[in-house]
């Protein structure tokens, strides 16, 4: 067995589903190939990372961190809300000015 096969065997071989005799040729191409062993040993960490059930710890003072950046987060919403409701606003006089303008300058126009 070459590299190119081992490695196209490599998933099939951590699944169990080789065949005795590719399974016997898998194992001896790996006890002789330093690459190809690294190789299965990345695959078959990334395997039991993706394992289902397995829960990663948290990082130390996880809770403590993740707090402290929600503080973070809704003191910075809270500051955004204004100036957006100022703009509204704004936009609101601008919008009132502009529909009674025409009818403040005809009015004044009947009383000449
Ligand atoms: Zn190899």
């Amino acid at each position: 067995m070459n590299c190119k096969k081992a490695a196209g065997l490599l998933l099939r071989a951590l699944d169990g589903r080789l065949g005795e005799k590719e399974r016997r040729q898998m194992e001896a191409h790996l006890l002789g190939c330093a690459s190809c062993r690294a190789r299965e040993k990345e695959y078959r960490e990334v395997l039991d990372l993706l394992r289902p059930g397995r829960v990663p710890e948290p990082l130390p003072h996880f809770e403590t961190r993740l707090m402290a950046k929600l503080k973070e987060s809704e003191r910075a919403r809270a500051v955004l809300v204004w100036p957006r409701w100022a703009a509204r606003a704004a936009a609101a006089c601008f919008l009132v000015g502009l529909f009674s303008a025409p009818a403040f300058f005809f009015f004044n126009l009947e009383s000449l």
